[in-house]
C-alpha cells in the first residue's frame, strides 16, 4: 500500500459542504425535544410520582422504589413514541470519555413473543463489569464489585435508539470510581459551607448553586488526511511534522469568516446539541488554523459537565459525516496554540443573588467581597493541588507553554478589584462598600462598579482570571472532564468558607456587626494574598518565575510529580473534611494517573519508533541512495565529483539525521524496557517522564529530515496540507 499524498491533499482540497437538515422550528421549539425534562416529567408522570421525583431532584431525597418504578413507566412510555429500541446507563469512568451498555428493552412474555419492558429497578441500578474499568486497585483490594446508580438531577436523554440514563459509578464499599461523583460531592460541600454565611446576609437563602460555562476548544482536520497519519490516529496527536511557513502568525484566523464545510459541521452540531437540551450559545474560529471554539449558556456545574462529556461525543459522530475528525487533544500540533477549556465558574442561591458578581447595595458588595476573597485565599492555599487536577500527560504539552496558562497558578483580579483589596486593608472596617458612580466620588469610601463592563481588563496569561461576575479557571485542558478540577476547586473553597465561618462567628461573638466582623476577618485573609496569590502581570514573562519562586507558589512541571499534590496532609485533610474524597480515593485515584500516564507516553513512544523505522528512515535512505547513485554517476561519466558539494553535503546530513534517529529510538527501546520493569506506579511514571521528553528530541533529526527530503518522497501529510481546510 503507497500513499498517494498529493491525490489526498487535492481531493480533500475539492471536497463541498455537506448539506445540513435545519428543522423548520425555532430553536425554542425544539430544544430539549430528547431530554426527559420537567415539561416531559409532567405530561408522562402521574402527579404523586411527579411530586416524589421533583423532592429527589430538588431536596436530593433519595428515591425510593415505588417512585423509580413511577418514573419508569413514564419514560417508558415517552421512549417508546420516540422509537427506542435500547437503553444504557451513562457514566463517566476514570478513562477519558464516556462508558455505556446498552440493554435492549425487550423481554419474553412467557407466550413465545416479546414485550418492551423498563421498570423502576432498571432505572435506579445496574452492574456493569466493572473490572474493566481503572479502579486504582479500589475493587481488587476491597470489594469485587461496583454499581452504576441513576443521578436525578441529570435528565434522563435519548440518543439514537438509545434511552441514556446518567448515572454514578461506584464501588459496592462506597467508593467513587468516576468523575461524576466527586464533582456532586463537592457541590453538596460548597452547599454545606456556603449556605450559612448566605443566611447571615439574607436568611431567605435556603440552597446554593455552582454553576459551570465551559468554553470548548477543538481542531478539525480532513479524514482521509488524518487516516495517512497514523501518529494523529493512535495518539491523538502529531509526534513529527515541520512546521509550515504560514501558521498563525498573521492572526488571520481568530474570529475569521468560518470555512463552509465547518460551518455545515457546526450547524448540525448545534442542531442535535439543542435537541439534547444543550443551550450552545457561541462558535468561533481559534487562534490556531483548523482551531474552533463553542460555548453554552451556562448553567448548573453537574449538568453542565454532562453536557460536555455529550458534546465531546456529539463532536467525533458528526465531524465523520462531514468528512472530518475532531482533535480534542490539547496539543495536536507543535508551533502553534494548543487547546484548552476554559471552565467559568460561579457560585450563586436560590433567590438569584450571583454570590462573584458585586450587589447592588453596601451589603451586597460585602456579601461578593466575602466569596471573592474566600475564593482567592483558596487557590492561595491549595495552588499546587489546582495545578495537579488539571494536569495530565497531553495537557503537559500545554502547561508552561507561551500560548497558555503558565506552569503557576496564580489569580488575575483586574485593576478594579485589586484597588478595592488595597483600599480595604486601610479604611476602617465599618466603612460601607458603595457602588460606583451612585453616591458620586468622594475620596475614602470603597467603590465597586455594579458590572464590570471594561473588557480590555483582562489577563489571557493568567490561570484563573477574575472575569466580572465568575472566575475562569483556564488551564483546564481540552480532552478533560472538567469536573476533576471542578471538584477540587470546590472542595478547596468549602474548606476555606468553612474556616471563614468559624472566624467569623469569633468576631460577632465579640458583639460586633455584622459588617465590622466580616471586614475584620476579611482583612487578615487579604493582607495574605494580595501580594502572593493575586497577580495582574504577563504570566509568561521569565521575572514572574522568579517572582514566583519568592511567593512560594507551587513551580513544579513534572506531571507524575504534581500528582503527589494530592496525598499531602494537607490535602488529605481538606478532602476529607469536605467529605469530596476519601484517603482511600485518593490514593486509588493517582494509581491511576500515573498509569494512565505511564500508558499515553509508552504508547506515543513506540509509535515514534515504529514511524521513524517504517516511514522516515526509508524515505530518507531512499532520497540518499538516489543523491549516491547521481554522484556515482557523476564520477563515471567525468571523472570527478566536481560540482557535486551540494549532493554530497546532503548525503552527509542525511546520514547523520538517520543515525541519530537510530541511536535515540535504540536508547528509548531500552529506556521502556527499564521502566517497565518497575513496580511502583508513581516510579515508573517518573520512569516514563524522561522518557516523554527524549520523544521530544527524536522528533527533531526527523524534522529536520522533513525539510530535506525530496517533497515526492514524503509518506505522511505534511503540517502546511493538514492545517488549512479551505
Ligand atoms: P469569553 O471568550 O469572552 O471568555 P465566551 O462567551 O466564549 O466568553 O464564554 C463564556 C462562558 O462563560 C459561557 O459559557 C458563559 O455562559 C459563561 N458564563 C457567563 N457568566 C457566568 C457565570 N456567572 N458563571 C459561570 N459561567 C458564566
Ligand atoms: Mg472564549
Amino acid at each position: 500500500m503507497s500513499i498517494d499524498r498529493f491525490e489526498l491533499v487535492r481531493a480533500s482540497f475539492g471536497k463541498k459542504a455537506r448539506a445540513v437538515e435545519i428543522p423548520e422550528k425555532k430553536a425554542s421549539e425544539y430544544f430539549g425535544e430528547r431530554v426527559f425534562d420537567r415539561a416531559k416529567m409532567r405530561k408522562y408522570l402521574d402527579p404523586k410520582t411527579l411530586d416524589a421525583l421533583l423532592e429527589c431532584i430538588d431536596k436530593g431525597h433519595p428515591l425510593d422504589r415505588a417512585t423509580a418504578d413511577g418514573v419508569a413507566r413514564g419514560m417508558k412510555e415517552w421512549a417508546l413514541e420516540n422509537h427506542v429500541t435500547h437503553v444504557t446507563h451513562w457514566f463517566q469512568p476514570l478513562t477519558e470519555g464516556t462508558a455505556e451498555k446498552h440493554d435492549s428493552l425487550i423481554d419474553l412474555d412467557g407466550r413465545g413473543g416479546v414485550i418492551e419492558t423498563f421498570d423502576g429497578k432498571a432505572l435506579a441500578q445496574q452492574e456493569p463489569d466493572a473490572s474493566s474499568f481503572p479502579n486504582g486497585g479500589i475493587r481488587a483490594t476491597f470489594e469485587a464489585r461496583g454499581y452504576t446508580a441513576w443521578d436525578p438531577t441529570s435528565p434522563v436523554f435519548i440518543q439514537e435508539d438509545t434511552l441514556c440514563i446518567p448515572t454514578v459509578f461506584i464501588a459496592y464499599t462506597g467508593e467513587a470510581l468516576d468523575y461524576k461523583t466527586p464533582l456532586k460531592r463537592s457541590i453538596q460541600a460548597v452547599n454545606d459551607a456556603a449556605l450559612p454565611i448566605c443566611r447571615l446576609f439574607d436568611p431567605a437563602v435556603n440552597k446554593i448553586y455552582c454553576y459551570l460555562g465551559w468554553e470548548q476548544e477543538y481542531f478539525l482536520v480532513d479524514e482521509d488526511l488524518y487516516a495517512a497519519r497514523p501518529d494523529l490516529m493512535i495518539t491523538g496527536r502529531t509526534l513529527m511534522g515541520h512546521m509550515s511557513s504560514k501558521n498563525q502568525q498573521l492572526g488571520d484566523h481568530y474570529f475569521g469568516a468560518i470555512p463552509a464545510r465547518v460551518a455545515a459541521f457546526m450547524r448540525e452540531l448545534e442542531v442535535e446539541s439543542l435537541r439534547l437540551g444543550i443551550p450552545l450559545k457561541t462558535r468561533h474560529n481559534e487562534v490556531a488554523p483548523n482551531q474552533f471554539e463553542m460555548a453554552p449558556i451556562y448553567g448548573d456545574a453537574n449538568l453542565s459537565n454532562d453536557q460536555n462529556q455529550l458534546v465531546m461525543n456529539l463532536m467525533n459522530n458528526i465531524a465523520r459525516k462531514h468528512g472530518f475528525v475532531v482533535l480534542l487533544h490539547e496539543k495536536p500540533f507543535e508551533g502553534i496554540n494548543g487547546s484548552g477549556k476554559h471552565c467559568n465558574w460561579s457560585l450563586g442561591t436560590d433567590t438569584g443573588r450571583m454570590l462573584m458578581a458585586p450587589g447592588r447595595d453596601a451589603q451586597g458588595n460585602l456579601l461578593f467581597l466575602t466569596f471573592f476573597v474566600n475564593v482567592l485565599m483558596a487557590v492561595q492555599r491549595h495552588n499546587a493541588l489546582l495545578k495537579a487536577s488539571i494536569a495530565s500527560a497531553t495537557n503537559a504539552h500545554r502547561l508552561g507553554g507561551h500560548e497558555a496558562p503558565p506552569a503557576i497558578i496564580s489569580a488575575f483580579l483586574g485593576r478594579t478589584m485589586t484597588a478595592v483589596l488595597r483600599k480595604l486593608l486601610e479604611v476602617p472596617s465599618d466603612t460601607p462598600i458603595e457602588i460606583a458612580g451612585k453616591k458620586g466620588r468622594s475620596v475614602g469610601l470603597v467603590e465597586i462598579p455594579e458590572i464590570f463592563v471594561d473588557n480590555t481588563d483582562r489577563n489571557r496569561t493568567s490561570p484563573f482570571a477574575f472575569t466580572g461576575n465568575r472566575f475562569e479557571f483556564r488551564a483546564v485542558g481540552s480532552s478533560a472532564n472538567c469536573a476533576g478540577a471542578l471538584a477540587t476547586l470546590n472542595a478547596a473553597v468549602a474548606e476555606q468558607l468553612l474556616d471563614f465561618k468559624a472566624a467569623l462567628d469569633k468576631e460577632l461573638e465579640k458583639g460586633k456587626t455584622l459588617q465590622v466582623a466580616v471586614m475584620d476577618t476579611l482583612k487578615p485573609v487579604i493582607a495574605k494574598i494580595i501580594d502572593v496569590v493575586c497577580f495582574d502581570g504577563n504570566g509568561y514573562s521569565e521575572e514572574w518565575r522568579q517572582e514566583a519562586v519568592r511567593r512560594g507558589l507551587d513551580m513544579e512541571t513534572n506531571v507524575p510529580e504534581m500528582f503527589k499534590a494530592f496525598t499531602t496532609p494537607e490535602s488529605v485533610a481538606m478532602f476529607t473534611r469536605t467529605g469530596v474524597y476519601s484517603e482511600k480515593e485518593l490514593a486509588a485515584r493517582n494509581e491511576v494517573k500515573w498509569d494512565i500516564y505511564t500508558k499515553k507516553v509508552q504508547i506515543e513512544s513506540r509509535v515514534i519508533v515504529r514511524m521513524a523505522i517504517n516511514h522516515i528512515i526509508p524515505a530518507a535512505l531512499e532520497y540518499k541512495t538516489r543523491l549516491l547513485k547521481e554522484v556515482a554517476l557523476q564520477q563515471q561519466v567525468t571523472g570527478s565529483q566536481d560540482g557535486c558539494g551540494t549532493e554530497l553535503e546532503l548525503i552527509r546530513r542525511i546520514g547523520s539525521y538517520v543515525e541519530d534517529i537510530s541511536d535515540r529510538a535504540e536508547q528509548m527501546r531500552l529506556a521502556r524496557k527499564r521502566a517497565n520493569a518497575i513496580e511502583d506506579e508513581y516510579a515508573r511514571a517518573m520512569a516514563y517522564h524522561a522518557i516523554a521528553e527524549s520523544i521530544a528530541q527524536i522528533r527533531r533529526p526527523i524534522d529536520k529530515l522533513e525539510e530535506l527530503v525530496d517533497n515526492k518522497l514524503w509518506p505522511l501529510p505534511k503540517y502546511r496540507e493538514l492545517l488549512f481546510i479551505s
